[in-house]
């Protein structure tokens, strides 16, 4: 037998910049955007592992995607927001593209790379980026003295469904929205939609029309705002022909004046904004509709996100008896449908499961300092975007309660100016750690379930960092105070140190 020469592999070309952004999404393009306004110069790199930029708006495809928060404060705070405060995932999209182009960010976007791990050296002063192409199966090595961490917050690949027992008898299909087949059908048929969030509620008016019947079942109730999709304030401003750039300055504050109104009012006169909240879906579905059973939810008005219903168009669906509500639990999956606690069935065609997300700490990525591979959650945050013993890394992690985005504006801010400091002090390396007066402070779960508690959020708070008691020590989710915090954060407190 002949033998077998051995080739040699050469070694993966390494490619050395400054700073690396993981994901490409809203959070991402926002950051090399900033980067290349406040830091030009700077070489950097986005690696994204999908085909294109959008993230959550590339991923998700099932019919009716829009947001659920305004685009006016969705949006970055650079770039207007010309159109209806709702929006679909393709005007985000488009919207996100011209950020794109109007700065020439492309050649900074490296699609389809996967990254798998990242490691970071003392003695370099370097993380090193390893990232899997997708396309070609090969491997890319990044070496970066910055990680900037824009990959949200959930694992893109496949959403999050229950085991119910059962579920292998169902003769249909199931599908989760995450990961909406293109060719589904549904026209004409009998459609289970389990869930209860913004996703079942975009989905059932999006697919009503067509199917013979739309089921929505959930478990328990959830907050929504009815509402027509038009800012009355955008408008007029546009009548007067006043600059887009003015418009969407003025409005955004006006929203955010007004929303901070309603989050207060959430704390301190909850029944009341519930009874508001009500009255808004007895508006659609009538007083005969039993309100009480299927949109009154056992939780204090936002502890979850409340999502808006553009010009009711869920309700809407009800009313006109395109779509039923079920409020139940599954017993268990049967050969044509489900079985409910109560006893009752719904037989279902195809049953679509709205249930969630699988919480992705980190984007999935193994990290190790030093060569101890990280435990995330044995890590402290420093205001939700530093972590202890994690040199030289930031995470994007926006809002619950107000539009995600302007916290990724204050992010890149806030890094931005961390990577002016180091340069001006000659550091290479930032690190947060406890001060002496933090010793004794008590360490507790990322987030208190008091104030929020969604369902991926619970399931993953064993993998998330822990916070303090002091708002150095916490992400607070509070944009409004947040918006004077983080400018003022002193890089010299001893809660940063540097070499
Ligand atoms: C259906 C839906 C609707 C929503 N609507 C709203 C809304 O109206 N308002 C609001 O404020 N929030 C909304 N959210 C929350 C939303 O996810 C965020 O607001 C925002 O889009 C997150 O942006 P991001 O860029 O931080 O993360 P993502 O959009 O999640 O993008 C992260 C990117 O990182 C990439 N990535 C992750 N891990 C890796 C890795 N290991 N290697 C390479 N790339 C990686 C992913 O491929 C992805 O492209 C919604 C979420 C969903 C799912």
């Amino acid at each position: 037998m002949a033998a077998t020469k051995t080739l040699e592999r050469a070694p993966a070309k390494i490619e050395t910049f400054d700073v690396l952004i993981v994901g490409a999404g809203i959070s991402g393009i926002g950051g090399a955007y900033h980067l290349t306004k406040q830091r030009p110069g700077t070489r950097f790199v986005v690696l994204d592992e999908l085909e294109s930029f959008g993230g959550t708006w590339l991923t998700h495809r099932y019919p009716g995607i829009r947001s659920d928060s305004d685009l006016y404060t969705f949006g970055y705070r650079f770039k207007p927001w010309v159109g209806p405060p709702i929006a679909t995932a393709e005007e985000i999209l488009a919207y996100m593209n011209e950020v794109i182009v109007e700065n020439d960010l492309a050649p900074h976007i490296r699609y389809r790379h996967k990254i798998v791990r990242a490691r970071w050296s003392s003695a370099e002063k370097a993380w090193t980026i390893e990232a899997r192409r997708t396309d070609s199966g090969e491997t890319a090595l990044f070496k970066a003295n910055f990680l900037w961490m824009c990959q949200g917050y959930y694992r893109h690949s496949e959403g999050y469904t229950p085991e119910w027992p059962g579920m292998a008898d169902y003769e249909g299909r199931i599908v989760h929205p995450q990961t909406w087949p293109e060719d589904l059908g549904y026209a004409n048929k009998h459609v289970l939609v389990i869930g209860s969030g913004a996703t079942a509620a975009t989905l059932v008016p999006a697919i009503a029309d067509d199917c013979k019947h739309v089921t929505l079942l959930q478990r328990s109730p959830t907050y929504f705002i009815p509402a027509r999709n038009e800012n009355e304030l955008a408008n007029t401003l546009r009548e007067l022909e006043i600059d887009e750039t003015w418009i969407h300055e003025i409005v955004r504050r006006k929203i955010l004046f007004d929303q901070e109104a309603f989050t207060r009012r959430c704390f301190t006169e909850p029944e009341a904004v519930r009874k508001e909240l009500l009255e808004g879906v007895r508006a659609y579905l009538g007083a005969d509709y039993d309100i009480d059973v299927h949109f009154n939810p056992r939780y204090r008005p936002w502890r979850q996100r409340i999502a808006f219903v553009p010009d009711g168009d869920l309700f809407q669906g009800i009313a006109a008896g395109k779509a039923t509500v079920v409020t139940d639990e599954i017993d268990r999956f049967t050969k044509t449908g489900v079985l409910l606690k109560s006893g009752k069935a719904i037989d279902a065609d195809l049953i679509i499961t709205a249930t969630g997300f699988n919480l992705s700490a980190l984007g999935d990525i193994a990290f190790e300092i030093d060569g101890e591979p990280l435990d995330f959650s044995r890590t402290v945050t420093y205001r939700g975007m530093m972590f202890t013993g994690v040199p030289n890394l930031v995470w994007v992690f926006g809002y619950f309660r107000a539009s995600w985005t302007l916290r990724a504006d204050l992010v890149a801010d806030f890094v931005c100016k961390l990577l002016a400091h180091m340069q001006r002090i000659g550091a290479r390396q930032v690190n947060v750690a406890l001060r002496p007066e933090d010793k004794d402070m008590a360490i507790l779960p990322w987030i208190d379930e008091e104030n929020f508690n969604p369902g991926y959020l619970l399931r993953g708070m064993h993998l998330l960092p822990k916070r303090g008691d002091k708002p150095e020590w916490r992400h607070n989710q509070d944009y409004w105070a947040e918006r004077k915090e983080l400018p003022a954060i002193d890089l010299d407190d001893a809660a940063f140190v540097y070499s």
